[in-house]
């Protein structure tokens, strides 16, 4: 009997269990040594000092102030940029520019243009205009635009967007100027994920400085939205992953056994970093130092093989581009050291999935974090002004929020008892809970003592500073200190539209207040008292959005349906929600998407989920015929033979051997039937053409018929020869980087 089918597997159980260490080139100073991280951090990116050394201060201030004004940049500084950069980057050695843009398939875009060009005497020289830097025409065909444009209007522009550094990516073999824009229809309509979120931190910022004024802060100029996300992925090596078309294809397994031991041990969670991934992380960290992306932390998570990633916040719209830079810098670091990244939601079944947790909150022009609750915050009006904004924004809002991170790789978390519910809450910890019960009258009588330290009385141990919070992990919109944790957001998505919908939210529910606030003073100055009113109103019609038990309970679900809050199971349930007129009525009055531009966001987040289901489907239905029931028939002869011969040497063969040559059959059977089963769904997809529907039906019957094949194929991976198993095995992938 030939047992050639699993070589491919073992040869990659070879190779993953002898690899060597990648030694990167680290940068050096002239004194032959490693340079700090200070001293390289930025190196790669077109950065305010850089253009302070090249342009006039006006020009520098103009520029700075681009991440909180609307002013457009005037054709002649333009200009000098435009020189500026060309020099810059051709003596850094690039040789081609490209807009970079982030469309809606939440990866980011490029096309590369030389700036080589002809003079007008036919010599060649590098030319790079102001016009080539603020606008590109990218054939735009191809891009998903969910019906804002038909597919003949080929027609999108790139433009620049001056608030977010310029930066070079590098390769072996060449550099490439990388110019973050912006992606637009001809006529004007968002096509990507950066437009909407710009104009949402805008709103932000005309209703944050407005509040601020009203507040008695008159010399507020500005408020900006700070946001720093935590990536979480998977690492695998390249050799199991080329075996294995699921994680290929899909990014996740769609089949295969959780290992006897994953995570139940908790010993991975913080734990010491293998060499391997260690040097992974270093070059990794390098390059996003070069590109100037503020990576600060890295460690393992939870899951055996999973790890995460945080940056220092920055304003939003700079912190989304660097999490997709973080995230391309990952994929291509892996590479190189013969891995593969995965950031899917969900790669292995019963092993917790990815996530992103974005840390939202907002700062003035004074660079004041408005959610620093202080040392009193029961006093603190601005900050409970902002604090009480932001819950009533998610109470009001929680279904446009629940949107926003829909996709088919995080229905598989949402709700798993390892993230977030789908039910949206906000959680406010102990002190702030005490200061909002008194503030809406269901607790009276003064604050409840608090020590701000732990003394451990330990002589050696200096006393520890506590943080006004505990932490509630199992919480989606949770604060944490100063700032709130978004913690529903999956780990491939981009940041962006989360970002622009709880940014819309929060500056309609500013605008309410500050109108309720400005009525009560009918044009006079408001005083403390009116504002403490507003925040007593509006603390108590929200309250029933506040929530600090365990999410992850199942009593959880019963209350929170007991008071109404939405629990949008799956993306097709939760994406609906682009479709009511309420949430139009919102994005259009924030100034953040017109309702043709909500539609279009609906119709490609959807048509996504339901590609993106049919692959895993087609590809499960693939691996179940050319490696699992191949694998069964094998096993089902050895069990045959074993018998047959058995009993030619006069043996009466095991009852139980005879049992289970008839279990390996029914499952035969039984997986034979599945299959049949997803490939008549298939089919039955392929013949409608009502996306809705086609959805609904994938979400429900289509995971089930899925769930149900895997679940035979995983008994089947435990029931036979491990030499006939072709597919790298979990234990494989999880413990062997
Ligand atoms: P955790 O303990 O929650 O995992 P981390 O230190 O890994 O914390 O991540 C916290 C993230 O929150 C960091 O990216 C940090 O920069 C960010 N953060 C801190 N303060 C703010 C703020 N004011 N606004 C936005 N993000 C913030
Ligand atoms: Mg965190």
């Amino acid at each position: 009997m030939s047992h050639s089918r699993s070589h491919a597997r073992y040869d990659a159980v070879k190779t993953a269990g002898s690899r060597d260490v990648r030694k990167m080139q680290r940068p050096m100073g002239g004194d032959g040594l490693p340079l700090k991280i200070s001293e390289y951090y930025g190196s790669m990116t077109f950065s305010f000092e850089l253009m302070e050394q090249k342009l006039s201060h006006a020009d520098v201030d103009f520029l700075r102030g681009s991440a909180t004004s609307n002013n457009p940049i005037t054709k002649e500084l333009a200009e000098k940029i435009a020189h500026v950069v060309k020099e810059w980057a051709l003596s850094k050695g690039a040789t081609h520019y490209s807009h970079w843009f982030q469309p809606q398939t939440g990866a980011t875009a490029e096309k590369h243009d030389s700036f080589f060009t002809f003079d007008s005497n036919g010599g060649a020289i590098e030319k790079f205009t102001s016009s080539m830097l603020i606008q590109a025409e990218p054939d735009a065909s191809s891009f998903p635009s969910g019906g804002v444009r038909a597919t003949f209007e080929a027609r999108g522009y790139t433009a620049w967007d001056p608030s977010s550094p310029m930066f070079l990516m590098e390769t072996e073999n060449g550099t490439t100027l990388c110019i973050p824009s912006v992606f637009i229809s001809y006529s004007g309509e968002a096509l990507d994920n950066k437009t909407p979120l710009l104009r949402s931190i805008h709103a932000m910022n005309i209703q944050a400085t407005e509040a601020s004024k009203l507040l008695g802060h008159d010399h507020i100029k500005h408020v900006m939205v700070t946001a720093g996300p935590e990536q979480e992925y998977f690492l695998i090596d390249e050799s199991f992953y080329n075996l294995r078309s699921d994680v290929m294809l899909s990014g996740r397994t769609l089949l295969g056994k959780t290992p006897p031991r994953h995570q139940q041990l908790e010993d991975h969670y913080f734990g010491s970093i293998k060499t391997r991934v260690l040097n992974f992380m270093m070059e990794v960290d390098c390059e996003l130092y070069k590109l100037g992306v503020p990576i600060k932390t890295r460690h393992n998570e939870v899951a055996p093989a999973q790890y995460e990633a945080a940056p220092i916040y920055e304003n939003a719209n700079v912190a989304a581009d660097h999490n997709q830079l973080t995230m391309e810098i990952i994929k291509n670091v892996a590479r190189r050291h013969r891995l593969v990244a995965l950031f899917h939601e969900k790669p292995y079944a019963g092993i917790n999935g990815s996530g992103k947790h974005v840390n939202w909150s907002m700062a003035d022009s004074d660079g004041n974090n408005l959610l620093e609750p202080g040392d009193n915050p029961e006093s603190n009006v601005r900050f409970l002004y902002f604090l009480t904004a932001t819950i009533k924004a998610i109470h009001d809002h929680s279904s446009m929020i629940r949107s926003s991170i829909a996709s088919p790789g995080n229905d598989h978390r949402l709700g798993a008892n390892e993230a977030p519910p789908a039910i949206i809450s906000v959680f406010l910890g102990d002190t702030l809970s005490e200061v909002f019960d008194r503030i809406t009258g269901s607790k009276s009588g003064n604050m409840p003592e608090r020590s701000s330290t732990i003394n451990l009385d330990l002589a050696k141990v200096p006393v520890i500073r506590k943080d006004s919070t505990d932490r509630n992990r199992t919480s989606p919109f949770a604060f944490t200190g100063n700032k709130f944790e978004f913690r529903a957001v999956g780990a491939s998505a981009s940041i962006s539209i989360p970002l622009t919908m709880v940014n819309a939210a929060v500056a309609q529910s500013l605008s309410e207040m500050n109108a309720m606030i400005k009525a009560k003073a009918g044009g006079a100055r408001p005083s403390e008292k009116q504002i403490l009113e507003v925040i007593q109103e509006v603390s108590k019609a929200t309250e029933k959005v506040r929530f600090e038990g365990d999410n992850y309970s199942e009593q959880w679900h019963k209350e929170a349906e007991r008071r109404g809050l939405p629990n949008l199971k799956t993306s097709p349930e939760a994406l609906k929600v682009l479709k009511d007129k309420k949430i139009h009525d919102v994005l259009e009055r924030q100034g953040i998407m017109g309702a043709s531009e909500t539609v279009s966001r609906y119709n490609v987040t959807l048509e996504r989920y339901i590609k993106v289901r049919l692959i895993e489907m087609e590809c499960l239905s693939d691996m179940v015929t050319n490696h699992v029931l191949p694998a069964l028939y094998s096993h089902q002869n050895l069990l045959a033979q074993s018998i047959k011969q058995t009993k030619d040497a006069d043996i009466a063969p095991s009852p139980h051997q005879v049992g289970e040559l008839k279990e390996i059959s029914a499952l035969t059977d039984s997986i034979l039937s599945a299959k049949a089963k997803l490939n008549a769904f298939l089919s039955k997809c392929s013949s409608s053409h009502n996306e809705e529907e086609i959805a609904d039906t994938i979400a429900g019957e289509g995971m089930l018929l899925v769930e149900k094949l895997a679940a035979h194929c995983n008994e089947a991976e435990t029931r036979v020869d491990d030499t006939l198993w072709s597919l790298p095995k979990y234990r494989e992938m999880l413990y062997m980087i």
